[in-house]
C-alpha cells in the first residue's frame, strides 16, 4: 500500500510522530503493527525495511507512526531520512498485522505495561477505545528513561487512566517510582485473576524477562501477551 507522508509532531525532544496518508482507507485493529519500506540512497546495513506499529487509533483519518531518534552515529540511514522526509513522499506499507490487541471479552481485566517507546499500541489501543467510547479495566505500567520521554500523557488524562509511571534515571524532583518495572511491581499493581490478561511491549530483553519473571511468579503462560521490538538496546 502506498502512503503520503503529511507531517510529523514532536512528542519529545528524540521522539516524533509521523503522520501518513494512505491511497485508499485501511482497515486495522488498534495494536497492530505493518512493514514500512522507505528507499533511500546509500542505506547501511540495516536497510530501507523496518517494522513501526501503528500509533494511531483505527478511526483516525491519517495512519500514524512514533518513534525514536538515537542520535548522531547512533541513528541509522532509515531513522536519519525518516526524521528528514519532505511533505508529499510517498512509502510503502504492508497491510497491518499482528494480534497484540485487545481481548474480545469486554470484562476481561487488563494490565498494560509499556517499556519506552513500546507504549505505542496502548495508545492506539487506549486513542480507539476513547474514540468508540468503550470501558475496559484497563492498567497501565509505563517505563521510561528519564522524565522527558513520557509521552502521550493527554491521551491517558482523555481516557481517565492514570499511569503507574517508573523512571530510569530519574530528576532529584520525581515523586514516583524508579528504576525499572519488575514482575513484582506488576502483581503488586492488582492481584490478577485466572482470567487477568498482562501486555508486555517494548525492547526485546526486557518483554522477555519480563514474561519469564511473571510466569515463575505463577501467571499461566497464556495470560501473558508479548509484542517485542528488536534492536533497542534499552528503553
Ligand atoms: C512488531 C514490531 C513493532 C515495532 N514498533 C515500533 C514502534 O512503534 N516504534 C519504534 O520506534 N520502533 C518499533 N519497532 C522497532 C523498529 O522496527 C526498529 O527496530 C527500531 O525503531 C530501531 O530502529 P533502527 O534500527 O533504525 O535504529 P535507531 O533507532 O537508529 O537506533 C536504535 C538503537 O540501535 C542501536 N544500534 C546501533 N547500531 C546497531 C546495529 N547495527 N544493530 C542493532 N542496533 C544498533 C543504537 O545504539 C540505538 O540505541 C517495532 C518492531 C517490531 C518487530
Amino acid at each position: 500500500m502506498k502512503a503520503v507522508f503529511d507531517h510529523s509532531e514532536a512528542e519529545a525532544d528524540n521522539i516524533r510522530t509521523f503522520y501518513f496518508k494512505p491511497e485508499r482507507s485501511v482497515q486495522y485493529t488498534a495494536g497492530q503493527y505493518t512493514e514500512f519500506h522507505l528507499p533511500h540512497h546509500n542505506p547501511d546495513k540495516r536497510g530501507t525495511q523496518r517494522w513501526f506499529t501503528l500509533s494511531s487509533s483505527p478511526d483516525d483519518e491519517l495512519l500514524t507512526i512514533t518513534t525514536k531518534y538515537a542520535g548522531g552515529d547512533k541513528s541509522s540511514s532509515f531513522k536519519k531520512t525518516l526524521f528528514k522526509l519532505k511533505p508529499g513522499t510517498e512509502v510503502d506499507m504492508a497491510e497491518p498485522m499482528g494480534d497484540f490487541v485487545l481481548p474480545k471479552l469486554i470484562q476481561t481485566p487488563l494490565i498494560f505495561v509499556a517499556g519506552g517507546i513500546g507504549i505505542t499500541p496502548f495508545h492506539s489501543i487506549l486513542s480507539w477505545l476513547s474514540d468508540t467510547v468503550e470501558d475496559r479495566p484497563i492498567k497501565l505500567l509505563y517505563g521510561v528513561r528519564n522524565e522527558d520521554e513520557i509521552i502521550f500523557q493527554e491521551t491517558f488524562d482523555k481516557i481517565g487512566i492514570e499511569p503507574t509511571i517508573v523512571v530510569g534515571e530519574p530528576s532529584a524532583a520525581w515523586g514516583g517510582e524508579r528504576g525499572r518495572i519488575t514482575a513484582e511491581l506488576i502483581l503488586g499493581i492488582e492481584k490478577p485473576s485466572d482470567d487477568t490478561l498482562v501486555y508486555v511491549s517494548g525492547p526485546e530483553p526486557m518483554v522477555q524477562g519480563l514474561a519469564q519473571d511473571l510466569h515463575k511468579a505463577g501467571l499461566d503462560k497464556h495470560q501473558i501477551v508479548s509484542d517485542e521490538f528488536p534492536n533497542y538496546d534499552g528503553i
